[in-house]
């Protein structure tokens, strides 16, 4: 049994996992650069170690400064939280390496899911029903016209090693193949180092609906409910709810039971999560599966009332599940807003800076995780999700009113947020009516820019 965990993340999931180790009894270390001397998870963690400067590359990003860090500290375990190193196969071994236990799936599990193509051949082979598409990456674009013209346009273009919502081009016809296919490349090999690419039919109007599982080293595998991600702004999330506003008990029994089927296929231990896309017949397609803990997960965490963090760090001590699948039943609605510190007027460009004076809001049913105080500088370098919003109620309509009010108290003074623009969306009527899919935002806000 290990004692000490070192946290090589920065913002709200290091402040949470901090929290988690308090209540599990571990001591907790977490790392900082330069920029983030002042930051919330330097200064509440049980010890801190600066690991370079405000670069991503040199410090959050940095392997070799990780592996000391936990040998200068006498850290046995590190998690990764989410982005960063989360889902880097070769840190995960780097670790191991060293004696060290990472939070997180087996190596092998995180490079074969890690590479989006191969990942769904694996699906594919275990019976899971995939996105149609190409057998794997595909080698030029002669290979990808022949595909293209056999699955039907429109279809996209989607970098192997692909990750928040980057490297995903549209192509609607073949004149437009090559270049969309070189620009998605290029794309590709800045921000992952890697230009392969496969293809995948465009499913029209889908819904964004993920199946979070966990998983102990014995086997054991349950599946926690679904979480609908489909507000999405460039494929990225915005809004997260769950229950999904279209699921049905048999869907979830399905996509479930698909999902354990997935981790199953591939020896996979601890949190993780298989994201589908969901048709209007609801049908549903694997698309991809997130070997980390994700940012929405405490829309799951509400529903089911199992701490999800907390597990992560069961499972990898070892322990076993403490639940079954039949133990899991899904209660109330919760509904998760992303806070960002950007300016939705202007294109959400980056807003970072000093917040002059905040109220986070609270109540029943309200929970707030972020690293955020008042008097806080927001540094340039990093993302710009500085809290995260999340309420549970008995319905779906409750929920949205108590998102409401919620909303309405927040206040973020000093810099741009999208508060205001989070309760634009929840009052909209296609999300109180849960009929949006995944083209609802970007068809909102072309619409917007139209009215001026
Ligand atoms: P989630 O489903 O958890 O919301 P996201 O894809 O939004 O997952 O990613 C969570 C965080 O990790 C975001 O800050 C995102 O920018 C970052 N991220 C995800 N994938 C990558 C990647 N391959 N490289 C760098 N950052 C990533
Ligand atoms: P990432 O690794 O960047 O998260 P995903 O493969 O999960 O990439 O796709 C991100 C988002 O892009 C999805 O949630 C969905 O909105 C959209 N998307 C991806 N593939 C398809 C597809 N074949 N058809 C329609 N939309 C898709
Ligand atoms: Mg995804």
């Amino acid at each position: 049994m290990w004692k000490k965990v070192l946290i090589a993340n920065r913002g709200e999931i290091a402040v949470r996992i901090i929290h988690a180790c308090r209540e599990a009894g571990l001591q907790s270390v977490t790392v900082y650069s330069t920029a983030d001397r002042n930051a919330l998870h330097a200064e509440i963690a049980d010890e801190s170690v600066c690991i370079g400067p405000p670069s991503v590359q040199e410090s959050y990003l940095n392997q070799n400064a990780l592996i000391a860090a936990c040998q200068n500290t006498g850290a046995q375990a590190l998690h990764p939280g989410f982005g960063f190193l989360s889902e880097s196969a070769e840190f995960a071994r780097l670790c191991e390496e060293n004696g060290i236990v990472f939070i997180g799936p087996s190596p092998e599990s995180i490079a074969m899911l890690g590479d989006k193509a191969r990942a769904k051949e694996t699906m594919k082979k275990a019976g899971v029903s995939v996105v149609p598409g190409s057998d794997g990456a595909v080698p030029s674009v002669e290979a990808a016209k022949k595909i293209a013209a056999e699955i039907g346009y429109p279809v996209l273009v989607k970098a192997s090693a692909g990750g928040g919502g980057r490297g995903i081009r549209r192509v609607d016809n073949e004149a437009q193949l090559e270049e969309q296919m070189l620009v998605a490349k290029e794309e590709a090999r800045r921000f992952f180092g890697n230009d392969e690419v496969y293809l995948e039919k465009l499913i029209i109007e889908p819904h964004h609906v993920e199946i979070q599982i966990i998983a102990d080293r014995m086997g054991n595998t349950v599946a926690l409910g679904e979480r609908d991600c489909s507000m999405q702004r460039r494929n990225q999330k915005v809004i997260e709810e769950s229950p999904s506003p279209l699921m049905t008990p048999e869907l979830r029994r399905a996509m479930q039971e698909a999902a354990v089927r997935a981790a199953k296929a591939c020896g996979y231990y601890n949190a993780g999560t298989i994201e589908f896309l969901v048709d209007d017949d609801r049908n549903f397609y694997f698309m991809e599966m997130n070997t980390r803990i994700q940012v929405e997960h405490p829309v799951t965490e509400w529903v089911t009332g199992i701490d999800l963090v907390q597990t992560q760090l069961a499972v990898a001590q070892g322990q076993p599940l403490l639940f079954t699948q039949d133990d899991i039943q899904v209660r109330g609605h919760a509904i998760e807003c992303r806070i960002n510190a950007e300016d939705p007027d202007h294109d959400f460009r980056p807003s970072p800076g000093t917040i002059r004076s905040l109220h986070i809001p609270s109540g029943p049913g309200v929970r707030v995780d972020s690293a955020m105080y008042q008097g806080y500088t927001i540094p340039p370098y990093y993302d710009s999700m500085i809290a995260k919003l999340i309420v549970h109620a008995p319905t779906r309509a409750q929920a949205i009113m108590k998102m409401r009010w919620a909303l309405s108290e927040f206040i973020v003074d000093g810099i741009d947020s999208n508060i205001d623009f989070q309760l634009q969306l929840i009052k909209n009527k296609a999300f109180e009516a849960g009929t949006y899919d995944n083209t609802f935002l970007e068809h909102f806000l072309s619409e917007e820019k139209k009215n001026g």
